[in-house]
């Protein structure tokens, strides 16, 4: 069944710069690979705080990228914003893009957050929305439109 998650954590190498942007990109090439195998796309918006993530794929699929990336020692405190199965993805051409929001103010105070990013305060919702607004205005490493 095709299906949308989303999570919040807490982005623990988000005090130093350098090493936040090599975590990141370390996690971009593991979630390019894996993602395209196992038919997952989404979207990974992040600040030197937080991380929010938009799975979507097939349950299991989804399931089984939810309990790798759990234990992963770069964020803690996953929390699950919302889970559903869905008609179609709204993140098709994105094995996993990625954005920082620190650059995306403008889009959360239009979405009535901000001035920076607390998926605390958030719904599944509002988080969709947000994130779809994001991506039109451009994720990183797009790729060739998955199925
Ligand atoms: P490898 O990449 O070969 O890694 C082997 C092991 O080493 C794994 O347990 C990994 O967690 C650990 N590891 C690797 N590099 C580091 C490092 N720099 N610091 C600490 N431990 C490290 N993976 C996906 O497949 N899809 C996703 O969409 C995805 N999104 C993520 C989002 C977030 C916010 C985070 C923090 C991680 C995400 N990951 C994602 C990565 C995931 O947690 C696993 O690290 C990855 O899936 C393991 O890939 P692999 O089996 O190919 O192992």
């Amino acid at each position: 069944m095709l299906s949308r998650l989303i999570y919040h954590s807490e982005n623990i190498s988000g005090g130093l710069e350098g090493k936040m942007m090599g975590d990141l990109n370390k996690i971009m090439d593991a979630s390019v690979r894996n993602n395209q195998r196992d038919g997952i796309t989404g979207a990974l918006l992040f600040d030197p705080i937080w991380f929010v993530q938009i799975l979507e794929g097939e349950r299991e699929a989804i399931s089984a990228t939810l309990r790798r990336i759990m234990p992963d020692p770069r964020h803690d405190a996953v929390t699950v914003m919302d889970c559903a199965p869905i008609e179609s993805r709204l993140f098709g051409n994105w094995w996993m893009g990625l954005a920082n929001m620190n650059v995306h103010s403008a889009l959360l105070a239009r979405h009535g957050l901000g001035p920076r990013l607390d998926p605390r305060k958030m719904s599944g919702a509002v988080t969709l929305a947000l994130a779809v607004d994001v991506a039109r205005a451009g994720l990183n490493r797009q790729v060739a439109a998955a199925a």
